[in-house]
């Protein structure tokens, strides 16, 4: 089956950065933003500009320097927000207006305080003023997926006929179930007039753990936009991760046969870069990215992974550009893999010694989470000195001269 591309629309340096503790200077983000180029997203949406003076610089900077990707910034639909995003977009090579407005009652009754008809009324008047600006406006209905389906269409219809080019419905509050947004997605593109003229996109939130699993289904259900921040970072409980869409497409070509412009071996660095940026680490164990998504600790994994990498892994580690360390040495780990990870520490080791340096490493991974190198440099040390064989002939470099017991007191190579 031919492959149909989906776009990737990278908003960490808007709906990322609102996030809590993740605010970034200026220079930060158009570091981040150069990063993102590299790593092959379609859009960047480089900041809200109405939110301050800086903000609308830094977009307009990034607008400037960042030259591939369309260039996008967030504007709610009043004369000011519009005004401000126009101005910072205006040098971009392809600028991109991103207006909103909630669509739901809830959020037109409690915060807007609007009525629907007044709603509909300032959705078209943003996208006609945005399209004397730009000929690329994507409109969002906020809260989308809690609005009522009648009156959202109507809304779609309404600014699809003013000049919206691509129509963004967002499950804001991470609410919605994969079966939900593809009936979702499905519904409306066959109920509005002129849906195949414009491109459909998703915005999901993950307050369920659900974004990604949303995100596909609603490319299931016609949308071809997927917004998305790396490392998944968003208000809240986050976005959809970056990250995982991309590599969901990429190693299920057989259920989803998408293509995305994303440089799938900058994902890791992308990542390490945000981390970095905003002193938020990755949590250990995520998808893709996350220090242990390539590590095997168990002995019959480590020992599988040995043999042939696929019996426990479905993509490499250099499909995402992540270092390839897979000997995590800890208790659960078997002989083979200790006999491995000496030899890439230059030391040769088999039969009784093997035996020996693994009860000796057994010993220490008691007290530990993880076995570090430091820690089988002292043990193979201290085997091959109570073997009594000079230590200057075997060893590459000095092993401490600590013995084995006392290790559980250094505290050095915790490896956490
Ligand atoms: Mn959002």
């Amino acid at each position: 089956m031919a492959q149909e591309q989906v776009r990737i629309f990278d908003t960490t340096l808007r709906d990322g950065e609102q996030a809590p503790g993740f605010s970034l200077r200026p220079s930060e983000k158009i570091q981040l933003a150069r990063q993102l180029d590299t790593l092959g997203v379609d859009v960047i949406e480089a900041g809200y500009p109405i939110a301050s003076a800086a903000e609308a610089d830094a977009v307009r900077r990034i607008a400037t320097e960042v030259r591939r990707p369309i260039i996008a910034c967030l504007a709610r639909c009043h004369p000011a927000d519009l005004e401000r995003a126009a101005w910072a977009i205006q040098p971009a090579a392809q600028g991109r207006i991103h207006t909103f407005i909630a669509t739901s009652d809830l959020h037109l009754k409690a915060k807007l305080r609007i009525t629907r008809e007044q709603c509909l009324d300032a959705a078209v008047d943003a996208v006609r003023y945005a399209r004397r600006h730009t000929f690329d406006v994507q409109f969002s209905a906020e809260d989308a997926t809690r609005s009522d389906l009648d009156f959202l269409c109507r809304v779609v219809e309404a600014v699809i006929k003013v000049g919206a080019t691509t129509i963004n419905l967002p499950d804001t509050v991470g609410y919605s179930t994969p079966d939900d947004i593809y009936e979702f997605f499905t519904e409306i593109r066959s109920r509005v007039p002129n849906s195949d003229k414009v491109v459909f996109s998703t915005h999901c939130h993950d307050d369920l753990g659900l974004g990604v699993a949303n995100s596909l289904a609603a490319v299931k259900g016609g949308a071809r936009q997927v917004e998305c921040t790396v490392n998944g970072i968003g208000e809240r409980a986050g976005n959809a991760a970056l990250e995982e869409i991309v590599m969901a497409f990429h190693v299920r070509q057989d259920r989803m046969p998408f293509r995305t412009n994303v440089v799938t071996q900058q994902l890791y660095g992308s990542s390490e870069m945000l981390a970095k940026l905003t002193g938020q680490g990755v949590q250990v164990n995520k998808a893709i990215v996350g220090r242990n998504a390539f590590a095997h600790e168990a002995g019959i994994h480590q020992d599988g992974v040995l043999k042939d990498r696929r019996t426990y892994e479905i993509m490499s580690a250099a499909d995402v550009g992540a270092p390839w360390n897979p000997l995590v040495l800890g208790k659960h780990s078997g002989r083979h893999a200790v006999q491995k990870r000496c030899a890439a520490l230059g030391f040769e080791i088999e039969g009784d010694e093997l035996v020996r340096v693994y009860r000796g490493l057994m010993a220490v991974a008691d007290d530990r989470k993880t076995i570090g190198d430091d820690d089988i440099i002292a043990v193979v040390g201290a085997v091959r000195r109570a073997a009594a064989v000079p230590a200057e002939a075997n060893e590459p470099f000095d092993a401490p001269a600590t013995p084995v017991p006392a290790m559980h007191e250094s505290g050095y190579g915790h490896g956490v």
